[in-house]
């Protein structure tokens, strides 16, 4: 998301006479686009704050929690809120930029063209914003409540990518399976993508359980453009933490999600693409998590058998509910429930990623590092190539020849 909103930034500068600088000294303006997911993202983002020259304009913008505008205004000439950057241009202009006259009148940033970073990947956010007042994320603090982009817009952004040659988009949003917009739901959103015309993958992120209805679950899987990967954050496999996590879900209703995901994915498409690939996001250390609860966790991650999974250890974040409990997981306890965890997830994933083996699988390369190319399967298994062909940025064909934990090998099959 936050490269999704830093495109938009680059377009609305662009629309208005600036170009982008590669070097930080030679620029007049530099933009920060801050990140307060987790503390060390915002952290990191001072540090660099903090080393920039007093002699750039230094303008702010993105998530940051209200506490905190005022330590970054320490450092910074201003800050914009990200839903509000088309203004912009009249803050450029008093700090003496010279603005090219057709200065766009649009609201909100979701109506700004972005200036794509990449030829192959396209981020669209669709919707911006979440309700759900998770009690540990500041994100409903610094974006606000949901809004959902209108639907001919997106589509009319992805059929232009599609045009020009992408080879994937990513749907954005903090919730996107809740996406609302008149009557449209995200399963129209995604069979109106899925239907342009044209070679490119479809993913989406991030998803929250509650908002995964069987429709959108029947649509998935019946939209052949759309990649057989899915993210399902489970946040605990423990129901009294999830209550205190202010998830509105059981661990039997998110179990009766991912069977109903594997059987529809078995009935409606073939060969490797009815294998769903499934990680998820978890937290580890929750305020009041007992090793028996953590144990919950880890029996349910051994039970589910994901692909990837993204663990956190706990870390207070003013503002939020969770906050006003207390840290009571030591940190090397978290660390040591870390472990554990990614050890089994090392398991599962090795064993998604053995049924692979010998098998050949559509890849999109995305960098050369040294003399491999680097790509992503449709599963989302990064995957190495080495050949002496030009292959960068293309769709190839690739027999699987070694299995990893998270990665493989491939050698490419020539057509
Ligand atoms: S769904 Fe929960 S974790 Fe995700 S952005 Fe919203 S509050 Fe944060």
């Amino acid at each position: 998301m936050n490269i999704s909103d830093s495109e938009r930034i680059a377009g609305l500068l662009n629309s208005i006479g600036f170009i982008h600088s590669p070097s930080l000294e030679k620029s007049s303006l530099i933009i920060v686009n801050f990140c307060s997911v987790r503390q060390s993202a915002f952290d990191r983002a001072m540090n660099k704050l903090k080393n920039f020259s007093k002699e750039k304009i230094i303008i702010t913008t993105g998530c940051v929690l209200e506490k905190d505008k005022k330590l970054v205004n320490t450092f910074a000439d201003c800050f914009v809120p990200i839903d509000g950057i088309s203004i912009m241009p009249a803050i450029l202009k008093q700090y003496g930029f010279k603005i090219k006259k057709n200065e766009p009148k649009t609201s909100h940033y979701l109506k700004i063209s972005p200036a794509y970073q990449s030829k192959i990947i396209a981020y669209i956010p669709i919707m911006t914003g979440c309700n759900n007042f998770c009690s540990y994320c500041v994100v409903p603090y610094t974006r606000n409540r949901e809004i959902s982009r209108p639907i001919n817009n997106i589509v009319k952004e992805a059929k232009q990518l599609a045009e020009n040659g992408i080879k994937e988009i990513w749907l954005l949003g903090q919730n996107v399976n809740s996406y609302k917009y008149k009557s449209y739901l995200f399963s129209d959103l995604l069979k109106k993508i899925n239907d342009i015309k044209g070679d490119f993958w479809i993913r989406f992120m991030s998803s929250h359980p509650k908002d995964l209805s069987k429709d959108l679950i029947k649509t998935f899987s019946l939209c052949k453009k759309v990649a057989p990967y899915l993210n399902l954050p489970i946040q605990s496999g423990d129901n009294k933490i999830l209550k205190k996590m202010n998830r509105p879900y059981t661990i039997n209703h998110y179990k009766s999600l991912i069977n109903n995901l594997r059987k529809e994915f078995k009935k409606n498409r073939k060969g490797l693409e009815s294998i769903l690939s499934l990680s998820t996001d978890v937290i580890v250390g929750f305020p009041t998590e007992t090793k028996k609860q953590f144990d919950n966790t880890l029996n349910l991650f051994k039970e589910l058998q994901y692909s990837n999974a993204y663990i956190a250890c706990y870390s207070p974040r003013s503002q939020t509910a969770a906050f006003l409990l207390k840290d009571s997981v030591l940190n090397c306890d978290k660390k040591k429930r870390e472990r554990k965890l990614t050890e089994t997830v090392k398991q599962t994933a090795l064993q998604f990623n053995n049924q692979f083996k010998d098998k050949i699988v559509d890849v999109l390369i995305l960098e050369k590092i040294k003399d491999a190319y680097i790509g992503k399967t449709r599963h989302y298994q990064t995957i190495k190539i080495k050949t002496k062909k030009n292959i960068s940025g293309k769709f190839v064909k690739a027999k699987v020849i070694k299995v990893f934990p998270f990665g493989i090998e491939g050698k490419l099959v020539e057509k």
